[in-house]
């Protein structure tokens, strides 16, 4: 599947101001096919998991807080190309240092409501992919990704 699915999460700031449908309408006029879809909310195990690689980090236990606090919607995304078009499509992490037009400079509050996650890499995507959705969930309109 190297370079066509990303994962993206809304995350919960984004969802509770009502950005959903801009954020959706951004992805779909950026050329991405929606793959898979869900509504809910993380657990704190799940969140753990997702995040694990930050586990040290002086902002994990805030990060697990604030990706719990809410509903988020989590999606894989399809286009050629998808991991670096889409991390381009939401700027940079922190919202300060994100390029106008982008998902993060419109929407995210700060460096850690920053509204939407990206997969950083097509080795994270495909992880990512699979924690979130099984196959009978994910539409592909690729014929060779299985
Ligand atoms: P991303 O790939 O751009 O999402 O960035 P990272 O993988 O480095 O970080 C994961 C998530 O942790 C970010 O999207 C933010 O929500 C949060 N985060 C990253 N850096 C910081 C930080 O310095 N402080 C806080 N409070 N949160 C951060």
């Amino acid at each position: 599947m190297t370079g066509k699915q990303t994962l993206t999460i809304i995350k919960p700031g984004a969802v509770s101001h009502e950005y959903i449908g801009p954020i959706l309408a951004m992805i779909n006029e950026a050329g991405f096919h929606i793959a898979a879809m869900k509504y809910f909310r993380l657990t704190p195990i799940q969140a753990r998991s997702f995040y694990s690689v930050h586990k040290e980090k002086t902002f994990f236990n805030s990060l697990i807080e604030f990706m719990t606090s809410g509903p988020v919607v989590v999606a894989i995304l399809e286009k050629e190309n998808a991991v670096l078009d889409y991390r381009k499509l939401i700027g940079a992490t922190d919202p300060t240092k994100a390029e106008e037009g982008t998902i993060r400079k419109m929407f995210a509050e700060s460096i850690e409501r920053n509204a939407v996650h990206g997969s950083d890499s097509d080795a994270n995507a495909t992880r990512e992919c699979y924690f979130f959705f099984s196959r009978s969930e994910r539409f592909s309109m690729f014929d060779t990704i299985p």
